[in-house]
C-alpha cells in the first residue's frame, strides 16, 4: 500500500514538475548563404525553439539548444560552416532572476493596488478587468468571448463612451510566454480608464472609438507559462493520441494564407498551424467577435514580443497591401512617437518583406478578411538582451513608449474617420 501511494505521489509530482532550462542556451547564427539559410528553416519543423526566426542570408537568427544537444547541434552546424556564438549560456538562471524579481515586488506592493510594474497571472488579470467594470460601470464592461480547452474563459474588454462607434481592436498574449504583452496592453486599458475625462486627448480617443481589448487570447498556454514551462507558446490543445506534441500557434491559425510559409504542419514545431483554419478555439473566439462586428473594426493591434518591430501585413508572402501607402504613413508616424519617448529604435515595414514569412496570422486575416487597413503586429521590447525574461523594471517603460506610438497613430487615424 505505502509503496503504491508513493508511486502515486510521485507521479503527482512530476506531473506538477515545472521545465528545467537549466543550462539551457540560446545560440546566435548568421547564414551568409542559402544552404545555411534553407538548414535553419528546415530546423523550424522540429521542435527546436526559435526565438528569432530563419529570415533572410546575413540576419542573426537565434535559438534555444538543451545542454545534452548542444554538442551535436555544433556538428551540425559546423557541417555546413556555419558559425555561432552563444548568447545566452543559461536561460534557467534568467527564468530563476525574474521569479526572484517577481516575488519581491509582490511582497513589497502586498495588500497595495494592482501593481502594473510587475507581471501578473490570467485570474489577476480577469480580477483587475473585473475591478475595472465595478468601478467604472458606465465606460467599462466584460464579455467572454469563448472558452478554451481547459475551460477558462477568453475574456474581452470593452472601454466606450457612447454605441456604434468605430471599433480600435487588439489581440494581447497570443503566444503565451510573451509576457509583457498582456502587461503592455492592461497599462494601456488603465490609462485609457482612468485619464478618460481628465486629459483631453485620450477623452477624444475614448469618444472617437470603441476599445476592444482581449488581454490574453491564449489563457491556457499563459496559465502553463506560470505553472510549469515559462517558455511556453502555443495553446494547449492536447492533440490526439498517438500525436509526439501538444499545442497549436494559434498565430498560424487564421484562415489567410493558411499553411503557407512560416508556419509547419510537424505538431512538435513552435509554429504548427494545426489541423486546419480556424480549428482552435482561441482563433475561432476572435473570427467570432470580428463577424459580430460587422465591419466596424477601423485599426487592430496584435501584440507581442520581442524584436522591436512594428509590422504591416503581409506575412505570407512578399506582396505589398494595396493600401500600403497609407499604412506605411501612420504606422512611421507610430514608430516616430514610440522612438522619440526613450530612443528605442524600431524597424517598420511589411512582415514578409523586412522579416520572415509568417502565414494564417492574425493581421493578415484582420487585413484582407475582415477588411481592417489599420491592422498591424507590434514586437515591443527587446532585441534578445533579456528576450521573453524581460525584466518587470521594463514594463511601465515599454508600456509607455508603445502608448506614445499608438496615440500618435490613433490621432492620425482619428483624421480618416
Ligand atoms: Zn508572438
Amino acid at each position: 500500500m505505502k509503496t503504491v501511494l508513493a508511486a502515486l505521489m510521485l507521479v503527482a509530482a512530476v506531473a506538477a514538475a515545472k521545465v528545467d532550462y537549466a543550462g539551457h542556451m540560446v545560440i546566435r547564427t548568421t547564414p551568409t548563404n542559402d544552404v545555411q539559410l534553407n538548414l535553419l528553416r528546415r530546423m523550424q519543423d522540429t521542435a527546436i525553439d526559435f526565438w528569432q526566426a530563419p529570415t533572410f542570408v546575413g540576419r542573426a537568427v537565434d535559438f534555444r539548444v538543451e545542454p545534452q544537444s548542444y554538442s551535436e547541434m555544433a556538428r551540425t552546424l559546423d557541417a555546413v560552416h556555419l558559425t555561432h556564438d552563444i548568447l545566452h549560456s543559461d536561460i534557467g538562471q534568467m527564468i530563476d532572476n525574474e521569479q526572484q524579481q517577481i516575488l519581491l515586488r509582490r511582497a513589497l506592493r502586498a495588500g497595495k493596488a494592482f501593481d502594473f510594474e510587475n507581471y501578473h497571472t490570467y485570474e489577476e488579470i480577469v480580477g483587475l478587468v473585473d475591478q475595472w467594470v465595478m468601478d467604472k460601470p458606465g465606460l467599462v464592461s466584460k464579455s467572454v468571448i469563448g472558452t478554451t480547452y481547459e475551460r477558462r474563459d477568453i475574456v474581452m474588454t470593452t472601454i466606450r463612451s457612447g454605441l456604434n462607434k468605430p471599433v480600435f481592436f487588439f489581440d494581447c498574449g497570443i503566444h503565451a510566454r510573451e509576457w509583457i504583452s498582456p502587461a503592455t496592453c492592461i497599462w494601456i486599458m488603465n490609462e485609457l480608464i482612468y485619464k478618460y475625462g481628465n486629459d483631453a486627448e485620450i477623452t477624444s480617443f475614448v469618444d472617437a472609438f470603441e476599445w476592444k481589448f482581449i488581454p490574453s487570447i491564449n489563457p491556457d498556454g499563459f496559465a502553463y507559462t506560470w505553472s510549469t514551462g515559462r517558455l511556453w507558446r502555443k495553446n494547449r490543445n492536447p492533440l490526439p493520441l498517438g500525436t509526439p506534441c501538444d499545442g497549436v500557434d494559434i498565430n498560424r491559425n487564421f484562415a489567410v494564407g493558411f499553411g503557407g510559409s512560416g508556419a509547419s504542419g510537424s505538431t512538435c514545431s513552435e509554429i504548427y498551424y494545426g489541423k486546419g483554419a480556424f480549428s482552435e478555439l482561441e482563433s475561432q473566439a476572435v473570427r467570432d467577435v470580428l463577424a459580430s462586428l460587422q465591419g466596424r473594426v477601423k485599426a487592430a493591434i496584435s501584440m507581442h514580443s520581442f524584436s522591436q518591430l512594428w509590422l504591416a501585413p503581409y506575412g505570407y508572402n512578399t506582396q505589398y497591401p494595396s493600401n500600403y501607402t497609407e499604412m506605411y504613413r501612420v504606422m512611421e508616424i507610430g514608430v516616430n512617437a514610440l522612438t522619440a519617448t526613450y530612443g528605442t529604435v524600431y524597424e517598420y515595414g511589411t512582415t514578409g518583406t523586412l522579416l520572415y514569412f509568417a502565414s494564417g496570422v492574425t493581421t493578415d486575416y484582420y487585413y484582407d478578411a475582415a477588411q481592417i487597413v489599420y491592422s498591424y503586429t507590434i514586437e515591443v521590447r527587446d532585441t534578445g538582451v533579456y528576450g521573453f525574461e524581460l525584466p518587470p523594471d521594463q514594463i511601465l517603460p515599454t508600456a509607455t513608449e508603445t502608448w506614445n506610438g499608438l496615440k500618435a497613430f490613433t490621432a492620425e487615424i482619428m483624421k480618416t474617420l
